[in-house]
């Protein structure tokens, strides 16, 4: 048996939403992942009178297509969708069988009316938090459209095929044989991607808002909540729904849930906002501000929104560590996200540059993956909570070198090394790993706002107690302004503050 009985009670319940007959076309051969599909694949038929399996030869093996009777649908998944994909492959089933998949009508015929040939194939990790969304946008695309066809590829069961194509970070997304992206997408991401996003002019038709927040995490979501309850005219522009949020694994200090995942609290968070009358628009940069009569925004695809008042919650990002070799060997062996691309290095040796909490806290994760991990920090002590500290030195496969400099990370195709001085000694020295997480901390996503508002030094934007800027109607919340503490419950409450405090300027004004 593949499935334990829970999983096994909750998919018979599912399984009864099935609407029409399936089958599902398998390809294998007698490795171990080919009888652990064919025992998934017969146990699925064995649930439903409405799944029927047929052996087949595909394009990979082991692999197997989820299809409608007589009509291919292109979803296939190469390896075992268990883990993380177990979900992707029952939204896959459902949505085959003629279920319609949860999003607005505009993006479902968007979708429909894509032309040309789209062959997706993305490469995961069942371990990855992020592979999910990426597999189940794809897979919806290729249920709306016959032109688009996606391949969930499980990397742990391609191996060869992942070392040749050199991946070291998923999901990484192919499109017809070449790399198309790296990371989490949406799924309007992925249609601006591929050309078939909102258009300039569509955005600029809109009428003026009373309430633009720009950034769609915790801060910009609680923020534009706060002004839609007011029944203000409200919209968010944000590039990545969700935020850092999204990166998150474990979340054990929202207050009155005691543990819950990034992308779950995402998914709540964007419940809660379409709850309201807000417009959303995502997958959108915010170039320039500029106050006219109206606060007109101008984002990077040309488009022009104005509003009554703008408040800015564009949060921050990884730092970079700036030495040569970074950007060059990037999603090569250098990562900045251990949940989704620490089991790539499996067996493998890494080092992790960062003493501070999420270092300490992504080399203790890493231990339990890779072969060794080698902390290095800049300071002469770490700078994480004494309890990472204990858990971080009761591990056997672990070294710590304080008080050094990163210099470089070297490599040929990927990463081979790292090379680094001793702060004391200054003696350089070179350790030869095949992976680099840098985890310095993070840089506000502030710089497309230079002469526009004031900033500190370190570039966050400064706001009083309402969360208003120097310029009257602009307001800021969240990580990129100078609040002395960057979390999700903080961010919050300081969108909500912004909200109110626009409010209170729109009344005046
Ligand atoms: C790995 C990790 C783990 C964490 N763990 C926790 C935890 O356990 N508990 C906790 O409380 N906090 C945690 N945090 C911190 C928490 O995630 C942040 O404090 C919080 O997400 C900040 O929210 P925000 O809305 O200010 O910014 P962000 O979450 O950074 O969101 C910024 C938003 O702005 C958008 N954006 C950026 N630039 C533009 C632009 N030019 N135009 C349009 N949109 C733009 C982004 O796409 C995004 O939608 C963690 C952070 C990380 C990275």
């Amino acid at each position: 048996m593949v499935l334990d009985a829970d999983i096994k009670s909750q998919l018979k319940q599912y399984l009864q939403l099935l609407e029409n007959d399936i089958v599902l076309k398998v390809s294998i051969s007698s490795d171990d992942t080919s009888k652990d599909m064919l025992a998934l694949v017969d146990e699925l038929a064995s649930m439903s009178t409405k799944i029927s399996v047929e052996h087949t030869q595909l394009p990979k093996t082991p692999s197997f297509s989820v299809n409608s009777v007589g009509e291919d649908t292109g979803i296939t998944f190469a390896g075992v969708p268990l883990g993380h994909e177990f979900t992707s492959l029952v939204l896959a089933l459902l949505q085959v069988s003629g279920r319609p998949p949860k999003l607005d009508q505009k993006l479902i015929d968007q979708i429909k009316h894509i032309s040309g040939e789209y062959h997706f194939e993305t490469y995961v990790s069942l371990s990855c938090n992020n592979c999910p969304d990426v597999v189940q946008a794809l897979n919806m695309m290729s249920v709306l459209n016959p032109n688009i066809t996606h391949t969930m590829i499980d990397g742990a069961a391609f191996k060869e095929e992942v070392e040749s194509k050199n991946i070291m970070a998923v999901p990484a997304v192919y499109l017809n044989g070449e790399f198309f992206n790296g990371g989490r997408i949406t799924l309007e991401e992925l249609l601006e991607k591929m050309g078939h996003g909102v258009d300039a002019s569509e955005l600029s038709e809109k009428e003026p808002f009373d309430v633009l927040v720009i950034g769609g995490g915790p801060a910009g979501a609680s923020a534009a909540i706060y002004a839609a309850r007011k029944g203000i005219r409200t919209g968010i522009v944000a590039e990545r729904f969700g935020g850092q949020v999204l990166d998150t694994m474990s979340i054990e200090n929202f207050i009155s849930v005691k543990r819950t995942e990034g992308p779950k609290l995402v998914a709540n968070l964007e419940a809660h906002v379409k709850d309201y009358d807000i417009d959303v628009m995502s997958s959108q940069r915010a170039k320039r501000i500029e106050k006219k009569d109206l606060f007109e925004l101008e984002l990077e695809n040309g488009a022009i929104l104005e509003s009554k008042s703008i408040i800015i919650s564009t949060g921050a990002r990884w730092r970079n560590i700036g030495v040569p070799g970074e950007q060059e060997f990037k999603n090569n062996g250098v990562a900045y996200c251990p949940h989704c691309d620490g089991p790539l290095f499996e067996g493998k040796d890494v080092a992790v540059i960062g003493g501070g909490n999420s270092g300490i806290e992504a080399a203790i994760d890493l231990a339990g993956i890779v072969k060794h991990v080698t902390v290095l920090e800049f300071a002469p002590e770490l700078k994480a909570d004494e309890v990472l500290q204990e858990r971080l030195y009761s591990l056997p496969n672990v070294t710590v070198l304080k008080n050094v400099q990163t210099q470089e990370i070297t490599g040929t195709d990927s990463v081979n090394g790292i090379t680094y001085m001793e702060r004391d000694t200054e003696e350089v020295k070179h350790i030869e790993l095949q992976g680099v997480f840098v985890q310095i901390g993070l840089v506000p996503n502030t710089e497309w706002l230079e002469g526009t508002i004031e900033r500190n030094r370190i570039g966050e934007i400064i706001v009083d107690k309402q969360g208003s800027t120097n310029v009257p109607g602009l307001f800021a919340a969240g990580d990129c302004t100078d609040s002395a503490y960057n979390q999700i419950i903080i961010s919050m409450g300081s969108g909500a503050t912004a909200a109110l405090g626009a409010f209170d300027y729109l009344i005046r004004h």
